[in-house]
């Protein structure tokens, strides 16, 4: 990495201000040519950025930041400028002609920070969320992972591992003497106390649930007033931008934050079994795929007649000819408002107890695999009647916890994770 890589990395101009970031072994360099001094580190000076004839092209903030003490590990600098596009477009042209320079990447920055040991991968997924967080809940999270919180738990069960595999290197080095040396009397309870610590962790609910929301499936028989309760459930609150995935023409997905959590409410084809033509009987095979997914649904049909864990609800409790419940959940009227107040405290209440706890770091996909890998590598290092397989587990689970946080990661995880960032971040 011996080019110097630079971006706008605050919002779209026009603004009142435009951080333009530099890094790399030529930002001094650039720096200097570019605002006519190098200014003490980590100070905010004012400067004159002027062309290569000495024009002024703006008045900015500029800052230095030399490494290794800088966000990327790498020399570093900032200048604040005024933050109009044609500012934004001579101060980068200018900076595109200096020696070595060119422009980043998306998540270019971060990916340096991460080469330089600056962040771990942890680190730097807890950020890509951060970034894409939309909801309270979300941010807080991501806030946990970025922060390292779960890294510098990784690396304590990685420790005790180390501690581990040393005692039994030991017990093989001197396998062949006559006083034959043992395992400590708490080594078998000490890799099961570390399995159900990790088990703990594989138990909490997880980042994709976050992520996507607390999916809320309406179901119920035709004209039960599924799409108007839908309407009425999503279209007062904040609409978030979560990716719709399994939007079809027949399952409508909406992602909504209420109270600051994130749910997916799902409208389903009205099920029913008789009488429906082709088109009809694939929405329907498509809703009954969407029950098997949900998280709750709110059952409109007859009662009894829903899944089984299904919310009873009475809809259209205005109407006198309304599908009558002996025990509903809720009785709700979309066209009057009654009862949709109780709903959707509920529905707050039972998403908040399944989500993440606020500011718990979640785990992703990619951690969970690898953090039930070492589990059960631990579990199989405690049964192993041979120190040699002993060793040999113990060293898969080491290997899952370097996996954890980018010790050992390969470059095509590393593109998919920070082509996840922003140009500039
Ligand atoms: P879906 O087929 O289950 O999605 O049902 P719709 O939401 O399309 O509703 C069917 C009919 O019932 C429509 O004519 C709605 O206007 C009416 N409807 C839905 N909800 C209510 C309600 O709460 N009160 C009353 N009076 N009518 C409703």
């Amino acid at each position: 990495m011996t080019d110097t890589i630079f971006a706008l990395s605050s919002g779209a101009p026009p603004a009142a201000i435009a951080i333009i970031r530099i890094s790399g072994p030529d930002a001094g360099a650039a720096l200097q040519a570019v605002a006519g001094r190098l200014p003490e580190p980590r100070r905010a000076a004012y400067a004159a950025l002027r062309d290569a004839a000495g024009d002024m092209l703006d008045r900015a903030l500029a800052l230095w930041f030399p490494a290794p003490a800088s966000a990327t590990g790498e020399d570093m600098a900032e200048l604040h400028c005024h933050g109009g596009r044609a500012v934004v477009a001579a101060v980068e042209a200018r900076l595109a002609a200096q020696p070595g320079l060119r422009r980043a990447e998306p998540g270019e920055f971060t990916r340096r920070a991460f080469a330089h040991g600056r962040i771990d991968l942890a680190e730097a997924e807890g950020l890509a969320d951060l970034l894409a967080a939309e909801t309270e809940l979300q941010r807080r999270s991501a806030m946990a992972m970025a922060g390292g919180h779960f890294s510098r738990q990784v690396e304590r069960w990685r420790e005790q591992v180390l501690t581990a595999a040393a005692a039994v290197e030991a017990l093989l080095d001197f396998a062949d003497e006559d006083d034959a040396a043992t395992l400590p009397a708490d080594f078998a309870a000490g890799l099961a106390a570390l399995a159900g610590e990790i088990g703990e962790w594989l138990d909490r609910p997880r980042a994709e649930l976050l992520r996507e929301g607390f999916r809320v499936v309406l179901a119920g028989p035709p004209n039960a007033g599924k799409s108007t309760l839908f309407n009425v459930l999503v279209e007062d609150d904040a609409a978030i931008t979560a990716p719709l995935a399994g939007t079809t023409r027949d399952v409508l997905t909406r992602p909504v934050a209420l109270a600051g959590l994130p749910f997916l409410f799902v409208d389903t084809a009205g099920l029913r079994d008789a009488g429906a033509d082709t088109v009809e009987a694939l929405g329907i095979g498509r809703a009954r795929g969407e029950l098997v997914r949900a998280d709750l649904v709110l059952w409109l049909g007859a009662e009894g007649e829903g899944p089984a864990s299904a919310w009873e609800i009475a809809p259209q409790a205005d109407r006198p000819g309304a599908v009558a419940k002996r025990q509903p959940r809720h009785r709700v009227s979309a066209l009057t408002g009654e009862g949709l107040a109780a709903l959707r405290a509920d529905l707050v209440a039972t998403a908040r107890a399944a989500l993440p706890r606020p500011g718990a770091a979640a785990l992703n996909a990619r951690q969970h695999r690898l953090l039930a890998e070492a589990r059960s590598a631990l579990l199989h290092a405690r049964e192993a009647d041979d120190p040699l397989l002993t060793a040999e587990h113990l060293r898969l689970a080491r290997a899952a916890f370097d996996g954890l946080v980018g010790r050992a990661t390969t470059e095509d995880m590393l593109d998919t994770l920070f082509a996840r960032f922003c140009i500039g971040k």
